[in-house]
């Protein structure tokens, strides 16, 4: 009965985001995402996220935050840096899931010290995790000790019946990782999401020398395509497939309208701090954050290689690939549930 009323909760509140949103045309914060630290345990060659100061909003600001959007958002995404080095997390967790209505929370998480965050761990409804290929290639770029970390934070997730899934960078070399990473995903029995290395650095420079050939980024996406527990849409994966060149869509994206963040600098953003020009200028005022949300820069913005933005974006503009991959991908995190074989295509 409990699962019930929820489901209905839930499903009146996405009800109304579609009359708000679709009918009326206004911006709907149904997806936020928080960036709740800078800090983050690892170095990874084509980061620059934690090299800067420590950055995290108060968590007073946070809460009173999250209160006031809980009327209007259902997932709620938490990253950082590494958002278990956040010392409140648990708060923070605590105060999205105690909102009155139910919410999807996930978090991102390189994995490192997973182990002793598993009280907030247990409130979360999906962890996502990096995981780049096997040990050497994994720690070449994040550091020593990063794999075994990964494979760790696996070992305790599966041990808690939580649903996860891996994040792979897609960098020079990521073609010879795959089978590597095929095989482990078939194995755990996960799906996993694949990403450009570009949308994680500001320095052009420093990122070149790590970006695959846009041969190796093509035969890297065919055998993606291929693979039954890549948690990208087929129209996720032809952006991808444009590689070298930026994507550019004929509808403005939805950034802004239905996805937000909140940076740790306590700005709000369309979609993240690596464009500075669509945030607001001050530190977000909890008590007013809905007319926040109604007042975020605007101009249209038709494409960038955020792929996990642009699978958002096509998935509001209810593109039918993308609402495909998203039944697509419940069945098989069902079909996983029940332990039925999935073998590559
Ligand atoms: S990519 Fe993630 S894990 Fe690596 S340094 Fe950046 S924030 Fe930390
Ligand atoms: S296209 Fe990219 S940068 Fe522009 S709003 Fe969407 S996610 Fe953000």
């Amino acid at each position: 009965m409990e699962r019930l009323n929820e489901s209905l909760s839930a499903g009146s509140k996405v009800l109304r985001f579609a009359y708000e949103h679709y009918v009326l045309g206004r911006p709907y914060p149904l997806s936020v995402t928080l960036n709740v630290t800078t800090a983050c345990n690892l170095s990874c060659s084509y980061c620059d996220i934690h090299s800067g100061k420590r950055k995290e909003p108060p968590t007073d600001d946070l809460v009173k935050l999250i209160r006031a959007l809980g009327d209007h958002t259902v997932h709620w995404n938490l990253t950082g840096g590494e958002p278990t080095l956040r010392k409140d997390l648990d708060v923070i967790v605590d105060a999205i899931k105690d909102l009155p209505d139910p919410t999807y929370l996930t978090m991102f998480s390189n994995g490192k010290g997973l182990r002793r965050k598993k009280h907030l761990v247990r409130r979360l409804d999906e962890v996502f995790l990096s995981l780049d290929g096997s040990r050497t290639f994994h720690d070449r770029t994040r550091g020593k000790g990063a794999f075994d970390a990964a494979m760790d934070a696996m070992d305790v997730l599966a041990g808690m019946g939580k649903a996860y899934s891996a994040t792979c960078v897609i960098s020079k070399g990521s073609e010879r990782e795959l089978d590597f990473v095929f095989d482990l995903a078939l194995k755990k029995g996960i799906k996993v999401g694949f990403i450009p290395v570009r949308i994680y650095s500001r320095s052009s420079e420093m990122i070149e020398e790590l970006e695959p050939t846009p041969g190796e980024m093509h035969r890297v996406i065919e055998r993606v395509r291929r693979f039954p527990l890549t948690s990208n849409s087929p129209a996720g994966l032809d952006i991808l497939a444009r590689w070298p060149h930026e994507p550019r869509f004929s509808k403005p994206c939805k950034g802004g309208t239905t996805f937000f963040t909140l940076e740790a600098d306590g700005r709000l953003y369309r979609c993240c701090e690596r464009r500075p020009e669509h945030k607001l200028p001050d530190p977000v005022d909890p008590e007013r954050v809905m007319e926040w949300v109604r007042n975020i820069p605007r101009e249209p913005c038709y494409g960038c290689w955020n792929i996990e933005g642009q699978e958002l974006n096509m998935m509001f503009h209810l593109q039918p690939r993308a609402m495909l991959n998203l039944i697509r991908s419940a069945r098989i995190s069902l079909a996983m549930r029940r332990g039925a074989p999935l073998r590559p295509a």
